[in-house]
């Protein structure tokens, strides 16, 4: 099947090299998927035979999807693709924690995750390139480029976990790649209908599979957006709290100032389906002597009464330059305990993967940093650039 002339790409290529200037199948919610092949004449029936392919089988080219005749399969090369992002480089934590750097085709690139615990594992999958927040503790908020992932993207790095992990077909009952977290870079809801299509397709119970109650969501705290994330998705929901005081949290996640925490913790009280199976996560990050003291930890458990909650408190994860300590273990540990006390589950997370800058709110594209390091020779030199200093607007 090599060597064909084909319209699609405009050159002479294979099964196996599908063209980038191909319209990608990938990221296409089931109708659109069909709308794409009705286009080129396919009946309906073709989507969910592909959709098998590329979602349940994990074909990675038209020519491995052997139901298919030859003839259909050159044709569907001709004038779509099913390409991954590429991978720039992948590297493993000393604690099994995997990073992969994902190239798209502007040459964007962004991070994903992969978090093994003994008997699962959670992706860490990222909605934007940068983040357009400045969340004053976040290595991701100082990143300049940003923009927008397309469902494709999102989808894109779930596929490329699962390519590594040999996930494929989608397992029926055990699978490392059990969990999907919405907590790599960027705002999730700032990007809500191509990280919604995403998930949509993600849950799809003929493909990838895996079920919402696997799935959560990290908000900085975009209140409009929550409610649809609740009435359209019903995904878990983890909101990135840090603070007890609007005062404080207007300085440390400045979208407060929009959405005050009062707003916030309404909105969750009227999250659908949060019960006591389906907790409400309050992600706090300890940091020394901002927000770590006792009196914090006891005004936390009074904000949340009434929702079904639960904490994750993240030590603090440096990055260089980063204008804060981790709080002392100390302070974590009795912080913890007043919650506990106050009946909530309040686990301190061990930061994974720190060795490969793939903890908690440390990613960040290569290419920036590379940009940052050449900018700051370049000052070191004497030669005058615009030094972009992020800060939270306080
Ligand atoms: N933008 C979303 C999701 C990505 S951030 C959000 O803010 O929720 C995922 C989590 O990492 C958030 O709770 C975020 O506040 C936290 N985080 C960011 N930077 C961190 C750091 N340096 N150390 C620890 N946690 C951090
Ligand atoms: Fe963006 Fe989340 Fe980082 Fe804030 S914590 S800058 S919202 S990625």
């Amino acid at each position: 099947m090599q060597g064909m002339d084909t319209s699609c790409g405009g050159g002479t290529k294979s099964l196996e090299s599908a063209s980038t200037a191909c319209d990608s199948l990938i990221g296409l919610e089931r109708g659109d998927l069909a709308r794409a092949l009705a286009a080129v004449g396919e009946p309906p029936f073709r989507a969910r035979q592909i959709w098998h392919w590329i979602y349940y089988r994990g074909a990675r080219d038209f020519a491995s999807m052997t139901t298919l005749s030859k003839d259909l399969r050159l044709r569907l090369a001709a004038q779509f693709q099913i390409d991954r992002p590429a991978v720039g480089s992948e590297q493993l934590s000393e604690d099994g924690t995997r990073k992969w750097l994902l190239r798209f085709a502007d040459g964007n690139q962004a991070e994903t995750v992969f978090i093994p615990e003994e008997d699962r594992g959670a992706l860490c999958v990222s909605s934007q390139v940068g983040c357009t927040l400045t969340c004053k503790f976040c290595h991701t908020g100082t990143q300049r480029l940003v923009r927008n992932l397309s469902a494709a993207e999102i989808v894109g790095q779930v596929l490329v976990a699962r390519d590594s992990y040999g996930e494929w077909p989608t397992p029926r009952g055990e699978r490392l790649l059990s969990n999907i977290v919405l907590m790599g870079m960027g705002e999730p809801l700032f990007n809500y209908d191509n990280v919604a299509a995403a998930l949509r397709i993600v849950m799809d119970p003929e493909g990838i599979a895996i079920s919402r109650r696997r799935i959560t969501l990290s908000t900085s705290g975009v209140v409009p957006m929550i409610r649809r994330v609740g009435a359209e998705l019903g995904v878990k929901l983890a909101i990135s709290l840090h603070a007890v005081t609007d005062e404080l949290r207007d300085s440390l996640v400045p979208i407060n100032r929009k959405y005050p925490i009062a707003e916030l913790l309404r909105a969750c009280r009227e999250y659908p389906g949060a019960d006591n199976a389906r907790r409400i996560t309050f992600e706090y990050v300890m940091l020394k002597d901002v927000n770590d003291s006792p009196a914090d930890a006891k005004a936390l458990a009074r904000l949340v009464a009434g929702i079904p909650a639960k904490f994750n408190l993240i030590p603090f994860n440096p990055w260089p330059g980063a204008p804060f300590e981790c709080s002392t273990e100390d302070a974590m540990r009795g912080f913890a305990r007043i919650l506990n006390s106050a009946g909530y589950t309040a686990p301190l997370r061990t930061p994974r993967g720190r060795d490969i800058m793939a903890a908690c709110g440390q990613l960040r594209s290569a290419s920036e940093r590379e940009r940052l390091s050449r900018m700051k020779a370049r000052l070191a030199a004497g030669i005058v650039d615009d030094v972009h200093h992020p800060t939270a607007a306080a």
